[in-house]
């Protein structure tokens, strides 16, 4: 019925399409999902300025480089299962390979899964807090093929742990480091605190824009490496770098735009983030990258904007890459009156960018450009990266 109603529909072509709710538009062809996104972006900021086409995936399929499983016992089955929780539940649906994610990811977590009957070790059960393994997240770097394999047990005790380090290295002699994370905690947070390196470095690095990236199991990475460049050359095109700018990375993370930025024309950076590991790995991959002009400091982004406001020092360009909620007000306002002549804010919310947008208009930034681009494709998510200048 519903494929007569709208003829552009088509069959989901996951199995578990409705239970695991992740990719929301699978039941559109890529065609008509990009033409979905640039019209809820028309709608939303086509006021503010021109909308440019966005920019999709040739190949729109397993673009994640992180891929995390939960695992279980099924009971009617008598197995153990690995997968998705069913959306708003606790429930596992049995996943083995999935459209957006990483390949080698998957068939790592299938092997895990093997292994745990070899070994005789347990799934973690959530109603009695007992059992062994609750989760599997993998971390693949695209452009190094390096591999990190993060095993979250329920326990820190791990029976016949060397040898079965070996044997997921012999089935998978890609896998250059492997960590198991300790989350005893009755919490549907995935990882715990404790994290004990069972194999190689207890990190992984990762190229982007010809910058070396460092990830470690719970720093924030763009989790689709391929159009993060393509966001990230976008940022600096709006930017128009010259040698000569002093600018502000507000919601930095590891640091990737100001250190890209640093290297492209900047004249010197400083990062701001509020996470402290973040901020601890983005001073390190500025060192990795031999990066001496960017500077880092840990802090809410708004304060530290009012500071700088106050301060009455010049700077000519921030970028903005805030949360899905947007940038605080607070924040909005000390960066008018700190007055950069350019502002490039990179959003994942087209809602809470409309609601910005308008503030910052309305305080003599005009936009330049807005630019759509596809980092999570099959899924209702819309990341755009905006180019604005300052009018007076
Ligand atoms: N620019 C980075 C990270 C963007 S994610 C990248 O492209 O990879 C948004 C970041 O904002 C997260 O690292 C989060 O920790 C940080 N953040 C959230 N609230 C913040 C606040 N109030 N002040 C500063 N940083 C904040």
């Amino acid at each position: 019925m519903e494929e007569k109603r709208v003829p552009e529909e088509q069959r989901p072509q996951c199995p578990v399409y409705r239970k695991c709710g992740g990719c929301q538009l699978q039941n559109m062809s890529y065609e008509r999902q990009l033409i979905w996104k640039q019209d809820r972006c028309r709608k939303l900021l086509g006021k503010f300025g021109k909308v440019l086409p966005i920019l999709g995936m040739e190949r729109p399929y397993h673009y994640r480089n992180k891929v995390q499983a939960a695992f279980a016992f099924d009971k009617r089955h008598n197995k153990i299962i690995s997968g998705v929780y069913q959306s708003s539940s606790h429930w596992v649906v049995p996943v083995d390979s999935c459209l957006t994610e990483d390949e080698t990811a998957d068939r790592i977590i299938v092997d895990i899964r093997g292994l745990l009957k070899d070994f005789k070790l347990t799934a973690y059960d959530e109603n009695t807090g007992r059992g062994f393994l609750r989760h599997v997240l993998v971390k693949r770097g695209f452009g190094t093929g390096e591999v990190m394999v993060v095993l979250v047990t329920g326990t820190p005790v791990f029976p016949g742990k060397n040898n079965f380090v070996r044997a997921l290295r012999k089935l998978h002699p890609e896998i250059t480091t492997i960590v198991q994370n300790v989350n005893d905690r009755r919490t549907s947070m995935v990882l715990g605190e404790r994290e004990k390196v069972l194999f190689g470095p207890g990190t992984i690095t990762d190229t982007l824009c010809g910058c070396r990236f460092r990830i470690s199991p719970k720093s924030f990475y763009q989790i689709n490496p391929k159009q993060t460049q393509v966001l990230y050359n976008k940022a600096m095109e709006f930017a128009r770098l010259t040698g000569r700018e002093r600018v502000l990375d507000a919601y930095c993370g590891t640091g990737t735009i100001g250190i890209v930025a640093a290297k492209s024309g900047a004249k010197e950076v400083l990062g701001v983030e509020l996470n402290r590991d973040a901020v601890r790995d983005a001073i390190q991959n500025a060192k990795d990258n031999g990066v001496k002009n960017i500077w880092f400091t840990c802090g809410d982004a708004g304060e530290y904007m009012e500071g700088l406001a106050l301060s009455g020092e010049p700077w000519d360009l921030v970028f903005l890459d805030p949360p899905r909620a947007g940038a605080s007000r607070a924040f909005l306002t000390a960066l008018c009156s700190l007055g950069p002549k350019r502002v490039v804010y990179i959003s994942c919310d087209p809602e809470t960018l409309a609601r910005d947008l308008g503030i910052l208009q309305a305080n003599h930034y005009r936009v330049e450009q807005i630019q759509p681009v596809d980092m999570f494709p099959h899924t209702q998510h819309i990341e755009c990266v905006v180019g604005l200048i300052r009018t007076r």
